[in-house]
């Protein structure tokens, strides 16, 4: 798959997802790997590792993990609302400052 396109990663999982019957959203991934998806606050990076660090929440996280929690978060945001159609692009939003992880 390293050879993919974003286009054909993608495409692929809109295939599978179809038919398994379930609903491909997409979600804005601006900031997911820059904010703390616990507390939405700028997280400091660590240029040694790929951890980041938050200051408001005093924790240490892998920017990958944090990102994917962003995102899941931002899905189910978005599959909680009324949907037009079965794939759509959702607008950013702030995460929730009060969810914890
Ligand atoms: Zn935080």
């Amino acid at each position: 798959m390293n050879s993919w396109s974003y286009y054909e990663l993608q495409r692929q999982i809109e295939y599978k997802a179809r038919w398994e019957g379930l609903k491909v959203i997409y979600v804005d991934a601006r900031g997911t790997s820059s904010l703390c998806a616990a507390c939405g606050s700028k997280l400091n990076s660590n240029s040694t590792n790929r951890q980041l660090w938050c200051p408001k929440c005093k924790i240490l996280i892998d920017r990958d993990v944090n990102a994917a929690r962003n995102i899941l978060a931002r899905g189910l945001g978005s599959a909680l609302t009324p949907q037009p159609c079965e794939a759509m692009v959702q607008e950013w939003r702030k995460p929730n400052p009060e969810s914890r992880w």
